[in-house]
């Protein structure tokens, strides 16, 4: 089976592929059939923001597409940047300067309180046009500085226990990660709906 992956992020391409191989579901990347394509998430959620990336790239192209939208909501900013992370302090700027202005934001704010999650929500929807969500959350807190060079985007500041996304391999921060949680939880509604 192969699907495209309605996204311009390589992080989470990379992430896609690699869940994805148990399940012999094989990523085709958003760039390669659209290169120019690119959405504006308009929605006030998650949810939505996934189903326009995904309903984009299915419309456009009659395959298979699947989106994630994906965020890091910080209790001690209400939740924010949440479904606005991408755009966090401007899209362009780069994830080093982004780190520190949240880390700053955070500055006097003792552990306790700086509990976290990333949350991803994941559209899918196939050649006929229907669709299935799943959704994965991954609790944890933003430390006090960042550590690590793996993985992508706020994975340096985002710890769940003693370690930083950042400091894992591959397949540790997969099996704990919002977006493995939610991919897997995917390819098992999509093997219930293909029986
Ligand atoms: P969007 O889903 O394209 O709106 O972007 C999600 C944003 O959330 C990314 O650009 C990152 O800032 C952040 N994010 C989501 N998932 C992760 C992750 O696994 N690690 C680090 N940052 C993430």
């Amino acid at each position: 089976m192969n699907v495209i992956a309605a996204t311009g992020n390589s992080g989470k391409l990379r992430e896609f592929a690699r869940i994805f191989v148990p399940f012999g579901i094989e990523v085709t990347a958003q760039k390669e059939v659209l290169p120019v394509l690119s959405v504006e998430e308009t929605g006030t959620t998650f949810a939505e923001n996934a189903f326009l990336k995904a309903n984009a790239v299915y419309q456009l192209t009659g395959k298979s597409a699947v989106a994630d939208d994906s965020g890091l909501c910080v209790d001690a900013l209400g939740g924010n940047p949440g479904i606005y992370s991408a755009r966090y302090c401007g899209e362009e700027t780069p994830f080093s300067v982004k780190m520190q202005n949240l880390l700053k934001e955070l500055q006097g704010i003792p552990k306790e309180k700086r509990t976290a999650r990333f949350v991803s929500h994941i559209c899918y929807i196939d050649e006929n046009g229907v669709r299935i969500d799943a959704e994965g959350i991954c609790e944890g807190m933003i430390g006090f500085e960042p550590r690590g060079s793996r993985g992508f985007g706020f994975d340096p500041i985002f710890y769940i226990s003693d370690k930083s996304f950042a400091e894992l391999e591959d397949c540790e921060k997969d099996a704990f990660s919002h977006r493995g949680k939610a991919l897997r939880l995917l390819a098992q509604k999509l093997e219930e709906h293909q029986r």
